[in-house]
């Protein structure tokens, strides 16, 4: 299987952002700052969504978070993710999910949804893994391990979500189709 270069991680990027009207920033400390302003905000009107926002900011520059604004989705990709082009269509697939959860919910109720339920919030987070992963299955030709699962931002909903979206996979066939590891 030829490589994916990373021209072709970043026109899937380019059209993932389109079709989810999400503009993508790269990682970098002011990105970031108003990435947790942003966070915060939207935290102050959900009860309960304090400790969630603490652990994404908590993990810095290996998160990525996605964002509804007044002015459109913004996508702030971790650092991780431009270690690889894989990683890269990989971590844009994962997120470009959520852009869409955001764009078919609207802002204001996704957000709701994500940081005031854990359990919508691991269905939203099993989606865009299962999502994801099998981007990275497609580009690669090898099964994703369960290690890999929660690279994105796994200390959002903690062990839970991963639990639960690793049944979810495992129940649509998902990226492990007839082989579950
Ligand atoms: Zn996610």
């Amino acid at each position: 299987m030829t490589p994916l270069t990373w021209d072709q991680a970043r026109a899937l990027g380019e059209h993932l952002a389109g079709e989810t009207s999400a503009v993508v920033t790269s990682h970098d400390d002011g990105a970031m700052v108003v990435a947790g302003t942003l966070l915060r905000t939207l935290a102050a009107m959900v009860k309960g969504a304090e400790p969630i926002v603490d652990l994404v900011l908590a993990r810095g520059e290996r998160t990525s978070v996605t964002l509804p604004t007044p002015l459109g989705t913004i996508v702030v990709l971790a650092r991780a993710a431009s270690a690889s082009p894989v990683a890269y269509a990989r971590t844009i697939t994962h997120e470009a999910v959520h852009a869409g959860q955001v764009q078919r919910l609207g802002g204001l109720q996704a957000s709701v949804d994500y940081l005031g339920s854990g359990e919508l919030r691991a269905v939203r987070e099993a989606d865009a893994y299962a999502a994801g992963l099998w981007t990275e299955f497609l580009l690669t030709g090898e099964l994703p391990v369960l290690a890999g699962l929660g690279e994105e931002h796994a200390a959002v909903s903690g062990l839970g979500h991963l639990q639960v979206c690793h049944r979810s996979l495992l129940s649509t066939g998902g990226v492990y189709g007839s082989s579950p590891p």
